[in-house]
């Protein structure tokens, strides 16, 4: 599976710390994330993703782009509700995109651990099959 991991500032010690907390799982999969966010992950728990624009440069809306291609299939975005950031339109629009595509989102660290969780049993196992079907159809749409 495809997975994003994106934290604004504040939170990025906390997102480190689920991570390296569900190293054994999170290897398993295709880790995707926002610049700043990525560099942390890689340096702090040695596991290889890709790595997008820092989210106020465009970061973000990369990761929807990956969301509207059905190309993402898990989404742990550890926002910060307590600091206004400059490109809100961003992370609201991502977060939108979830909702139109359905993946599984994550914003705090309740919610991370009951996906992640549901992941490993394969509670997600539904985006393959949607995966496919969209596929077979040959549309993508
Ligand atoms: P960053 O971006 O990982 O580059 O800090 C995250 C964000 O603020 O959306």
């Amino acid at each position: 599976m495809n997975i994003a991991l994106i934290a604004h500032d504040k939170k990025k010690d906390n997102l480190i710390r689920f991570v390296l907390a569900y190293k054994d799982i999170f290897q398993q999969h295709n880790l995707y994330a926002t610049g700043t966010t990525g560099s942390r992950i890689k340096e702090e728990t040695g596991l290889d993703l890709h790595r997008f624009k820092s989210g106020p440069l465009g970061g973000d809306q990369e990761i929807g782009s990956f969301i509207a291609n059905d190309k993402m299939d898990v989404v742990i975005f550890f926002r910060d509700p307590l600091t206004a950031q400059p490109h809100e339109p961003d992370v609201t629009a991502l977060i939108r995109l979830c909702d139109v595509y359905s993946v599984p989102l994550a914003t705090n660290m309740g919610t991370a651990e009951i996906i992640i969780r549901g992941l490993q049993r394969g509670d997600i196992h539904w985006r393959e099959v949607v995966k496919e079907q969209k596929e077979n159809d040959g549309n993508g749409n």
